[in-house]
């Protein structure tokens, strides 16, 4: 079967559009025939090898799917049932969704969410449902719209682009935090109110700072995260899912001890079935679906490997499908 395999070299590694033998698919319950894909943040650092995220080898990058069951041992599958499928360490542990078969365990599935296609699942993906957790853990926090505004991060990325949507659709005042002001009108029509050059959260952040939002969803990480907690109002809180601008955190505890400002963590890929379930529902029912396809670029997969290189350099606006 014709898949993207990540395969060890003498310095580093190296990706290929090429050949897999489908006999030599993982062990799993469930055999899944791949129609969409996605490019993350996670797949460009995957396929280019500027981070360890692959950790078997060879390795079918992807790190999610949306397909058709064509084979199932597994008691909530049948053949001909649409899934959807992401973390759990597909792609990175486990053979990958970018290739036109995929074996996982039934576990690990989703099915398809009502109101969804395929396609639109994987516009959504990864980076789409790991907005919506970071809505989820906002909510679960308390946080309502009254309670000031909302910034979001990295805005014109993937997971920037849903969380604005998915903020702005819930009545939340939304700043973007970007580094593409070429991308205003762009992060407007998703529902943003107001645009920020990134480098209003760029340089070292003191320890407190003027109160400008209630919430925070941040997919930057390092003196964006340290800006962006600085400047959350009292009792209010920020998620971290993100590193597009480094891992370090120059903060101090000020926000936490003096304005009892909240850093919520997301990990989208160990997540509890019934928060995938959950945020999946969610995701068929808030995402407003014509702003998801106003975000979204479909494309084949031999530009996937030349995609990743591109969302590492910033130069993806919202999300990407693959068409197996
Ligand atoms: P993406 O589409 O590339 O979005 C990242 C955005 O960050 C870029 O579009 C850019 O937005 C901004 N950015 C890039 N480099 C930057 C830099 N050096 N300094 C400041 N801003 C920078 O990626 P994504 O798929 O949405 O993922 C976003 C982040 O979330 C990644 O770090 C990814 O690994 C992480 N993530 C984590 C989880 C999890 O489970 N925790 C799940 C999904 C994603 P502007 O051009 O608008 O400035």
């Amino acid at each position: 079967m014709r898949a993207i395999v990540i395969d060890k070299a003498e310095n580093g590694t190296t990706a290929k559009l090429g050949e897999f033998p489908e006999n030599a698919l993982m062990e799993g319950d469930v055999t899944v025939r791949v129609t969409h894909s996605t490019v993350n943040y996670k797949d460009g650092l995957a396929i280019t090898g500027k981070a360890p995220v692959v950790r078997r080898f060879p390795m079918i990058g992807g790190i999610d799917f949306s397909g058709i069951v064509e084979v199932s041992d597994h008691s909530d599958f049948k053949p001909g049932d649409e899934v959807v499928m992401n973390g759990w360490g597909l792609g990175e542990t486990h053979l990958g969704g970018y290739a036109e078969r995929a074996r996982v365990k039934g576990d690990w599935l989703v099915p398809l969410p009502e109101g969804l296609s395929r396609h639109q699942a994987m516009a959504i993906g990864t980076a789409g449902y790991t907005a919506m957790l970071c809505v989820l853990a906002l909510e679960r926090h308390g946080m309502t719209p009254d309670r000031g505004d909302a910034l979001v991060t990295g805005a014109a990325g993937g997971v920037g682009s849903v969380a604005i949507s998915l903020l702005a659709g819930r009545g939340w005042r939304v700043i973007a935090s970007t580094g593409r002001a070429e991308e205003a009108d762009y992060l407007i029509s998703l529902g943003a109110n107001e645009i920020i050059d990134r480098s209003e959260l760029g340089g070292r952040a003191r320890p407190l700072a003027k109160e400008r939002w209630a919430v925070g969803v941040d997919t930057v990480g390092s003196t964006t995260l340290a800006n962006a907690l600085a400047m959350t109002c009292y009792g209010g809180a920020v998620t971290a899912c993100g590193l597009a601008g480094g891992m370090d955190l120059p903060a101090t505890v000020m926000p936490f001890i003096l304005r009892s400002v909240s850093l919520l963590g997301i990990d989208s890929v160990y997540a509890p079935k019934e928060r995938r379930i959950e945020a999946w529902a969610r995701l068929a029912k808030d995402l407003d679906l014509d702003k998801l396809a106003s975000m979204t670029r479909t494309i084949a997969c031999d530009e996937v490997i030349p995609a990743a290189h591109d969302i590492l350099a910033g130069k993806v606006r919202g999300r990407l499908v693959v068409e197996i």
